[in-house]
């Protein structure tokens, strides 16, 4: 059965290194379909201006409006409260059935901290993890797997089948174009007045012109 990738990010604004993220992953495991969720509440707020969960949402809508595999599901930012993609996973695996292969797509520096997250080791039973190694990542650079809590090492897995075979609990690390370009550093461009054409695609870029974000 062929698996569905789930994307989770803040997208404070969806760039490149996200919509490349999405498109190897997609290939390399054959997803059918990626779903962008964007996160209601950021894990992290730094002092500088941020967007509000509407625009990055309809920033993500621009970014993908062409590419038919990809799809965004707003249900984090309806959510009252923190929203924890413990609870994501579980709504999706409630919709889509015991059956159906669900892989979450995250990159390596994110999942390097997964044993803070809300009801972690549970996820594993909800979800297979795609991670995109960044090419900026020192830890993983320097450490390998061994940057990852060793709970997870035996999920690990070289076999891409695993994923389709299987609906969930297998880890799969996958080597990127080396993109290293992240929100914050798109933020902090708009900041000073340089420019981010070729960072995201044209329409994010004017939007975020038009609506004077992060200025
Ligand atoms: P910020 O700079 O605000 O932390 P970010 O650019 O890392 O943002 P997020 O929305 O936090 O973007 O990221 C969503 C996911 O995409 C994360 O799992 C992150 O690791 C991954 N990601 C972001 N940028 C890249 C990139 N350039 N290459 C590979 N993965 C990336």
């Amino acid at each position: 059965m062929a698996a569905i990738g789930l994307f989770g990010g803040t997208f404070d604004p969806i760039h490149f290194g996200h919509l490349r993220l999405a498109t190897e992953i997609a290939e390399a495991f054959r997803l059918e379909k990626v779903v962008f969720i964007p996160a209601g509440l950021p894990y992290h707020r730094g002092r500088d201006a941020h967007a509000s969960a509407e625009q990055r949402l309809a920033m993500v809508k621009l970014a993908i409006q062409r590419d038919a595999r990809f799809d965004v599901d707003n249900r984090e930012l309806e959510r009252a409260g923190p929203t924890y993609t413990f609870d994501t996973l579980s709504e999706i695996r409630a919709e889509r059935g015991p059956d159906v292969p669900l892989v979450f797509l995250v990159g390596s520096d994110t999942f390097a901290k997964v044993n803070e997250w809300h009801r972690w080791t549970e996820m594993f039973e909800l979800a297979h993890f795609a991670v995109a190694i960044r090419a900026d990542d020192a830890e993983w650079n320097s450490k390998g797997p061994g940057a990852y809590p060793k709970e997870i090492w035996p999920r690990i897995t070289l076999n891409a089948r695993e994923l389709t075979s299987e609906p969930a609990g297998k880890i799969i690390t996958f080597a990127m174009t080396p993109l290293a370009m992240s929100s914050t550093s798109i933020r902090a461009q708009v900041k000073d007045g340089s420019s981010i054409r070729y960072l995201s695609p044209d329409p994010v870029v004017e939007y975020i012109r038009s609506h004077k974000l992060y200025a």
